[in-house]
């Protein structure tokens, strides 16, 4: 089984395993990077790609289905988001702290982001369906890990998560959008 993210007329097939690698490298630069509503929106979309919670091989999404913004330059600016994230994801930050070695995930990262380079934002969000809502935002930062969760669906954050990080539920501190 897979997931899929797709794009345009781009897609990216990941296994289970690397899908779980991508989304926590990923998890990692957004919750350093995230500063304007939309970046909480988008990690609680992240935050949704748990295929311990979701169901294996049953996550990925689509840039076609996300509520990308209603103006030229919220679209801009949240396009801009993503590929900042992902370039930041790749240049290996913060991967000392997975417990495990992220294997090619520097290449799916890469094709991911050229995947949201070429994609254009659509000015109609109607077809936006299970991006997260602002109410739905990721505001909630694990004070250990200072990784974004969803509360109040998740007790930490997926390195609290984690069987080998010792702790279950870190304290949870909640950081607002700035
Ligand atoms: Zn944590």
């Amino acid at each position: 089984m897979s997931n899929i993210f797709s794009g345009g007329s781009r897609d990216l097939d990941l296994s289970n395993g690397a899908t779980a690698v991508f989304v926590d490298v990923l998890m990692l630069a957004v919750s350093d990077l995230a500063s304007e509503g939309w970046d909480f929106r988008f990690a609680a979309l992240l935050s949704l790609q748990d295929q311990d919670v979701m169901g294996r091989g049953a996550v990925g999404f689509d840039l076609a289905e996300f509520d990308w913004g209603a103006t030229e330059r919220e679209r801009a600016r949240a396009k801009d988001f993503v590929l900042r994230a992902a370039a930041l994801a790749a240049s290996g930050h913060r991967w000392s702290e997975l417990g495990y070695h992220p294997p090619r995930v520097q290449d799916h990262l890469h094709r991911f982001a050229a995947m949201v380079e070429s994609f254009t934002p659509p000015a109609d969000s109607g077809a936006a369906r299970g991006f997260p809502s602002p109410d739905e935002a990721a505001t909630a930062s694990c004070a250990r890990h200072r990784v974004l969760s969803a509360l109040p669906l998740w007790d930490g954050c997926f390195l609290c998560d984690r069987p080998h990080q010792g702790v279950s539920g870190g304290a949870m501190g909640v950081s607002r959008p700035r």
